[in-house]
């Protein structure tokens, strides 16, 4: 038996020998903690991927969290951005805004989100756009849900849609 996981938002990615060392020894998602940075920080961390916009499905026995490829409503699957962002809490009340002080609750975001990676002390990768400079790496490098998601609009039952790409 499953039920809906809430969809997430961080407020809009594997090990650290992956990303370039020198250039970014000082980069401030290796020198302060969650807590410590600055709003334009924090939001820098998300990488654009569009995953946990995607919905979810818990498994009521084991907890066990499954991805599916059906995106909430309000996401742009082209660009994977939130159409409304800065309203979409009242748009999708179940959208819920990521804090520092949750992040390791949400133990369903992908492994390569920037915000996993950070709280659990790794780096970000070499497609994330802090370090490549540039938002389309997170497509580029098949990261984001970029033509692999389809509207819940369109989807039905959500169980005819899981997926293990995002864990791959
Ligand atoms: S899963 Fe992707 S889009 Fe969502 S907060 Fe993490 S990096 Fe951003
Ligand atoms: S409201 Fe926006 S940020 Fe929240 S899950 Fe939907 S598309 Fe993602």
């Amino acid at each position: 038996m499953t039920k809906q996981v809430p969809e997430y938002s961080g407020d809009p990615a594997t090990e650290a020998s992956d990303a370039p060392s020198d250039e970014f020894s000082d980069a401030f998602w290796r020198t302060k903690n969650l807590t410590e940075m600055t709003t334009q920080e924090w939001e820098s961390l998300c990488d654009g991927c569009g995953l946990c916009c995607l919905h979810k499905l818990e498994d009521a026995d084991t907890g066990a969290v499954s991805f599916t490829n059906v995106a909430c409503r309000l996401l742009d699957i082209a660009s994977c951005q939130c159409k409304n962002y800065t309203i979409r809490k009242k748009l999708v009340p179940d959208c819920v805004i990521l804090t520092p002080d949750q992040v390791p609750d949400f133990h369903w975001l992908p492994k390569t989100c920037g915000y996993r990676l950070v709280s659990e002390g790794k780096d970000l990768k070499p497609w994330h756009p802090l370090i490549s400079g540039s938002k389309a790496s997170v497509h580029e490098a098949g990261i984001s849900v970029q033509g692999r998601a389809i509207s819940e609009r369109d989807a039905g039952d959500l169980e005819d849609h899981i997926i293990d790409w995002p864990e791959a």
